[in-house]
């Protein structure tokens, strides 16, 4: 493992399923040295018993992993190679979704995590019955983190502050978001099919609306169109919002993968 040179594609793969994978923020590596929090030395050590000299898979700024030993009584690591790994989608998608009553935002941010979203914005709508506290972004932050780690994910998604739908409209004008193709999701199911809308839609990524569980306002829909967004439908059933935000970033992930040489 010391010898990048003789570390197959193989080998590698067993390391990768057989390591536990560990997001690091920036500011804890200086150097070769990363410097652990205590929730992730109490994590290591006590819930997955590592000991001094055990390895596992740091995930560094910009989706970089490496392999890493703990070190210095359990309270450091060293990074010792890089591991080459591709499981990122080849394009950007941005979620932007109602949040749902109680605790159903959870299970979105998990399978979607789960599924290659790159970034998810929550957003209140004129029927959406929910406004979270700072608590709730973090426990977002948290389960992202967690299900990024477990699906092999390069890359934690960015998850926003919840914003008003006004606003998200705005913020999707923005440099960042304007090479991703805007969909609106809705439950007129004249609207284009949007497996056949992705097909015929340029490769720089997507961004789309999913709506509350009462559904978009004729005002909004219409703000949304004219502002560029494509209605689109995924068949002829209306579905629950938590399951129209996975089965969006289901199909389009699946879609853009399929794609990839
Ligand atoms: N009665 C509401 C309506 O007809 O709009 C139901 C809203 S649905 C529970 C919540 C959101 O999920 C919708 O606003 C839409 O964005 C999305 N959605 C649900 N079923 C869909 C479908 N078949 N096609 C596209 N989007 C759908």
């Amino acid at each position: 493992l010391q010898n990048p040179s003789v570390f197959s594609r193989f080998h590698e793969a067993l390391i990768v399923a057989q390591l536990q994978r560990l997001t690091i923020a920036a500011h804890q590596c200086s150097a070769q040295t990363i410097q652990l929090t205590s929730e992730q030395q109490h994590y290591l050590t006590r819930v997955l018993r590592l000991r001094e000299g055990d390895r596992f898979i740091a995930i560094l700024d910009q989706g970089k992993w490496w392999l890493a030993q703990l070190q210095n009584a359990l309270t450091e690591a060293q990074l010792i190679e890089p591991i080459a790994i591709e499981t990122e989608l080849a394009q950007p998608i941005t979620l932007v979704a109602a949040l749902p009553k109680g605790q159903g935002f959870d299970d979105v941010v998990r399978m979607v995590t789960e599924l290659g979203v790159t970034t998810l914005i929550p957003i209140l709508t004129a029927r959406t019955l929910v406004n979270p506290g700072e608590q709730k972004l973090e426990r977002w932050r948290r389960i992202a983190t967690e299900a990024a780690e477990q699906s092999c994910r390069q890359v934690v998604p960015e998850i926003f502050a919840p914003i008003s739908f006004v606003q998200a409209l705005d913020l999707v004008q923005s440099d960042r978001f304007a090479l991703q193709h805007p969909f609106i999701g809705v439950t007129d199911n004249t609207a284009t099919n949007f497996l056949d809308a992705l097909r015929k839609t340029p490769k720089q990524g997507i961004l789309i609306l999913v709506g509350p569980e009462g559904g978009w306002t004729p005002e909004e829909q219409t703000a949304a169109i004219a502002q560029g967004f494509t209605s689109v439908s995924l068949g002829h059933r209306v579905l629950r919002a938590i399951t129209a935000s996975i089965a969006v970033i289901a199909i389009a992930a699946t879609q853009m993968d399929a794609q990839q040489p």
